[in-house]
């Protein structure tokens, strides 16, 4: 059986010279130019800028004291839709386009089909996963089965397969006995419970956010109580039980109130936030295209600065982009009968350095510290720029403007809420568990000029 937490098809170790590049790593306290030597899949030596030479057979790329070195990010919420939907997305494609937007880590979701609730194909994903993952992947197995809401899964079992944790997303556990019971089982057998919220006697029926455009278009809506008062009842039952819970894609104000309100009792909850509900609102979804079509959908303006003032406190402790593909047919239909999701793993960090960072939102260091962090609250190591720690690196060109999906996608789908979209900062060059698993094709010329 395969091991590890996390799993990845084995790859050649890079032996790369970074010279002159501007490390920044705000968890090693390193924002400043640095040559960097990666080799034998750890980062081999951090010398100042000229002080380390190429040696025979490595490559050489020279960053010019301009081009970035951050830490690879990290994804605890993205569908690979593997099993039983690859013509949305596979194993091979999903982690492709998480190479491509500089992750070396991304957690899938169970709700697959069939649903990841058994060890047999807990198994048999690992497996795959070993032999067809561009970067390392791990696992959360369903908290119900089939996510019906109605029988926990062998929790104990699938925690033993290597499942990280667990989570019925796509739907919230409307029963709060059943949350309870699963919390229980989960002080046993550790890992965390990652709760999508809705209320589904709130949210019926609806489409997008219920408010002042929903009538004017004459969609139907999606109250933020629907997800507010489950994350406060779902904490509350976290709180009682001492049990650990991730709320996933925070959409509304309310509910970083619930969670600030959690942690200020010391509840051990945590949470995390899309680029789609940081930077766009119900206003983006006027058009009735169906890749703003989402859930939980796009809000008001002062959800969304809520959002972002929760990101910069740490009350939302990530981001997370919950990479939704769905295939080109299945979104091209009127506005109310679209799947909800929008891809995301490609832009998100270009996404947010553009809408956040250069408008003096957020700080960049930050914004790092954001998009790393989801790997430690699934007790897994967080990437870090230091000699002697595996290579898990993101190389970017800040300066570099590009359009979104105008050279197409890495996924398999292009349903992307920023198609179109011009953004400034971009991925040159991704290593993970140190081997090179993308490269932007302009990086020759950019870097060697
Ligand atoms: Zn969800
Ligand atoms: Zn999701």
């Amino acid at each position: 059986m395969a091991a590890g937490p996390l799993l990845h098809e084995r790859r050649a170790p890079a032996d790369v010279l970074l010279r002159d590049f501007h490390v920044l790593d705000p968890r090693c306290g390193i924002d400043a130019r640095h040559d960097v030597r990666l080799g034998g899949g750890r980062i081999a030596g951090l010398g100042a800028p000229g002080t380390l030479e190429a040696g025979a057979g490595e490559e050489l790329l020279d960053g010019r004291g301009r081009l970035m070195l951050l830490p690879a990010f990290f994804d605890p919420h993205v569908h690979l839709r593997t099993p039983g939907q690859e013509h949305k997305e596979d194993l091979q494609s999903g982690t492709r386009a998480a190479a491509a937007g500089g992750f070396a880590g991304v957690i899938a979701m169970p709700n697959t089909d069939p649903v990841l609730d058994s060890a047999p194909l807990l198994r048999s994903l690992r497996d795959a996963a070993a032999r067809e993952a561009r970067v390392p992947v791990g696992f959360l197995a369903a908290i119900t089965r089939g996510l019906q809401g109605e029988q926990l899964t062998e929790m104990a079992e699938l925690t033993e397969q290597g499942a990280l944790g667990f989570t019925d997303d796509g739907r919230a556990v409307q029963s709060a006995g059943m949350l309870r019971k699963a919390l229980q089982y989960q002080r046993l057998c550790g890992g965390v419970v990652a709760l999508h919220e809705e209320d589904s006697t709130l949210s019926r029926g609806g489409s997008m956010h219920e408010g002042a455009i929903s009538a004017e278009l004459g969609l139907g809506g999606i109250p933020t109580i629907s997800e507010s008062t489950m994350v406060a009842r779902d904490a509350a039952i976290a709180g009682y039980e001492d049990a650990r819970v991730h709320f996933q894609h925070l959409s509304c104000a309310a509910s970083v109130d619930a969670v600030a309100a959690a942690k200020a009792r010391g509840w051990r909850v945590s949470s995390e936030v899309t680029p789609h509900h940081l930077l766009l609102t119900e206003e983006d979804v006027r058009g009735m295209d169906t890749r703003m079509k989402m859930f939980p959908p796009l809000a008001g303006a002062s959800d969304r600065e809520a959002l972002i003032a929760g990101l910069r406190s740490g009350t939302i402790d990530c981001v997370a982009s919950d990479h939704a593909p769905h295939a080109r047919d299945e979104k091209e239909v009127p506005f109310e009968q679209a799947p909800m999701g929008t891809t995301g793993l490609e832009t998100a960090f270009a996404a947010l350095h553009t809408g956040l960072v250069l408008t003096g939102v957020l700080d960049l260091g930050l914004l790092v510290e954001r998009m790393t962090a989801g790997a430690g609250l699934f007790e897994l190591p967080a990437s870090l720029i230091a000699t002697g720690e595996p290579a898990n690196l993101t190389l970017v060109d800040l300066d570099a403007e590009w359009v979104a999906g105008e050279s197409g996608w890495v996924s398999r789908s292009e349903n992307s809420c920023f198609a179109g979209r011009r953004f400034q900062g971009r991925v040159l060059l991704t290593v993970a568990a140190g081997a090179i698993v993308f490269r932007e094709r302009a990086l020759a010329a950019v870097a060697l000029r």
